[in-house]
């Protein structure tokens, strides 16, 4: 199958990469020459250029620009398209971007691999970025099932693991998951930081270790990622850090009244509901 990309960084290049090894011809673009360049050069795709008219001859295209870019890339995308061309994206946060996206193109599904590094970029791109991760797709009511069929065809093979659902759906489990653990990891550094005494603070730094790495990791990471959490998924992350602070402050209210009673059964709680996440 003939097969288009925009955007081509570290999940573009993987896709491409993943799928030309699965037999499929891909056609790629993005905003420098020098990408394009480097995704030939790497194999992710068979031909790349700076314009959008490479779209053409495709019957499928990812968009896998940032969030921000996707809206104006569609815009100037759609006179490129055949009219049963099935476009799809593979953005972090899925409500915005259907209501963006769907109205522009009618053969649009929404879809989200669940698979990333620290890296990003046509460099960071790996054949196997995907495999045994969750691929989800958002249609909606007025989705043509073949859109959906036709991505999710092109998908499983790649070893991913398909979810169906609702974009409010995802994106209200991913603030669970994903974004609300940047914010509270941010948060626990912040604070951390805040610690008013130098040679204590000092002290601290010294001695941290694979638990204070282990709970520091996501809120140390990419600050450009955090703020498009926040901004992109603002009425999910509100409503998951609220939950997170009433928790917090039940905690607190535990241990200032010395109740190790509830401590103990929330922890306990806690310590059981874990392996469910982590399947
Ligand atoms: P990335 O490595 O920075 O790649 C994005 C690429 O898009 C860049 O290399 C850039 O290419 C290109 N680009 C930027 N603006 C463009 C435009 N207007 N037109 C065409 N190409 C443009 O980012 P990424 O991690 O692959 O993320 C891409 C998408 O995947 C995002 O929507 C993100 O939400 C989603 N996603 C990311 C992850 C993750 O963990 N990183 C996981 C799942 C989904 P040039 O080099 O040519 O400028």
């Amino acid at each position: 199958m003939n097969i288009g990309i925009v955007g081509l960084g570290l999940i573009g290049g993987s896709l491409g990469l993943a799928l030309r090894s699965h037999g499929h011809t891909v056609l790629g673009v993005s905003r420098q020459s020098h990408t394009c360049q480097r995704a030939i050069a790497r194999g992710a795709v068979d031909d790349a250029g700076l314009s959008l008219n490479l779209m053409q001859s495709a019957e499928v295209v990812f968009l896998c620009t940032p969030l921000a870019a996707m809206q104006a890339t569609v815009v100037e995308l759609v006179p490129h398209l055949t009219a049963d061309t099935v476009l799809t994206d593979v953005g972090s946060v899925k409500g915005w971007v259907v209501k963006t996206i769907a109205p522009l193109w009618s053969n649009f599904v929404g879809g989200h691999p669940m698979a990333g590094t620290a890296e990003s970029g046509i460099e960071a791109a790996l054949p196997d970025l995907f495999s045994n991760a969750p691929y989800v797709l958002t249609p909606t009511e007025t989705t043509p099932a073949g859109a959906v069929q036709l991505v999710e065809a092109l998908v499983r093979p790649l070893q991913t693991r398909i979810y169906r659902c609702r974009p409010d759906d995802h994106d209200r489990a991913v603030a669970w998951i994903s974004h609300l653990p940047v914010m509270t990891s941010a948060s626990l550094i912040a604070a951390c930081i805040g610690e008013a005494d130098p040679a204590v603070l000092e002290l601290a730094c010294g001695l941290a270790s694979s638990g204070f790495r282990d709970t520091s990791r996501v809120g140390g990471g990419n600050p450009e990622l955090g703020l498009m959490m926040a901004q992109y998924n603002q009425v999910a992350l509100i409503r998951s850090l609220h939950a997170y602070r009433d928790t917090l402050n039940q905690m607190i209210a535990h241990i200032e009244q010395s109740d190790w009673r509830s401590l103990e059964a929330l922890l306990k709680q806690t310590q059981q509901a874990r392996p469910e996440f982590l399947q």
